[in-house]
């Protein structure tokens, strides 16, 4: 007899049930609503969101938008955003995480307390990625951005380093970065580091070990755009190799189903619980 157990430790974090509950306030008053990116890295809660009158724009959309209302998501905006929003007379609903706030407010202060010629400021994280810009911005463009260890023949470890991470980065990559470092730096020369990991992602990881080595079968639901969907499902992957990626209950077949017993269903934080839900009823179908 076949057994489905839902992650109850899945989904979104309150970063993103934050800017998902400013926008439905706001399409409960208004008909249309922008929103500068995808709410979530999520196709199908976007899809939900747009059917009530949400549009998903990029930056050269806001370029020639005036006089609109504009939603800013979890992961921040650099404040080049800001300043255009003020000149196109943009009302903006800001819906940036707390917790991204307060990093993009530390990499600034950084930036305007350290000389340019004598220090480098480093951020771990996904180059393109929309939080990523919004920290980069409070450096005007000079925070350097490293993916992997490869990356750090970038820097001049003559020189002082401060390294800040992209909250929903994994904290074993950003343990070995910092190794690295401290094993290049010249003698002398300053190295700072600050673990800017947030813990609703990091505290994540524990747990889904848990989860996956618990089943046969591990569906992880998420949108191939979740950089810590990515994260999460590696660690999922680590402790239980017949895990699989699906983006909702479409990709649920007999195939991947084969005759494993126990299915367990999780996600990352942009995966809705309704989808995972969905999947669920669609697993139940072939059971
Ligand atoms: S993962 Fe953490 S930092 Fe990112 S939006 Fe969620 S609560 Fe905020």
């Amino acid at each position: 007899m076949r057994t489905i157990e839902i992650d109850q430790d899945s989904g979104f974090c309150f970063g993103v049930v934050n800017a998902i509950q400013n926008a439905e306030k706001e399409l409960m008053q208004e008909e249309e609503l922008y929103c500068l990116g995808d709410i979530v890295h999520n196709n199908q809660e976007v899809a939900r969101l747009q059917k009530k009158g949400m549009k998903t724009i990029t930056h050269d959309d806001l370029r020639a938008l005036q006089d609109k209302k504009v939603l800013l998501r979890a992961h921040g905006e650099p404040p080049s955003t800001y300043q255009l929003a003020a000149q196109n007379r943009i009302r903006m609903i800001d819906a940036t995480c707390p917790v991204v706030l307060q990093l993009q407010k530390k990499i600034q202060k950084h930036y305007q307390n350290l000389p340019p010629n004598d220090s480098q400021i480093v951020i771990l994280g996904k180059i393109g990625h929309a939080e990523v810009n919004g920290l980069v911005g409070q450096t005007e463009g000079h925070a350097l951005i490293i993916e992997k260890k490869e990356d750090l023949d970038q820097l001049d470890f003559g020189k002082a380093i401060y390294l800040f991470s992209q909250t929903t980065m994994s904290l074993d990559d950003f343990k070995e970065i910092v190794a690295e470092i401290q094993s290049r730096m010249q003698p002398g020369v300053t190295f700072q580091f600050y673990d800017t990991i947030c813990r609703r992602v990091a505290n994540r990881i524990p747990n889904i070990r848990r989860f996956a080595a618990k089943h046969d079968l591990i569906l992880f639901v998420a949108g191939e755009k979740s950089s810590n969907g990515k994260v999460l499902l590696r660690e999922a992957q680590k402790a239980n190799p017949n895990t699989f990626l699906i983006a909702g209950p479409e990709d649920v077949n007999a195939v991947l189903l084969s005759d494993n017993q126990s299915i367990g269903i999780c996600g990352a934080t942009s995966t809705p619980k309704w989808l995972m839900e969905a999947v669920a009823e669609r697993v139940l179908n072939f059971s």
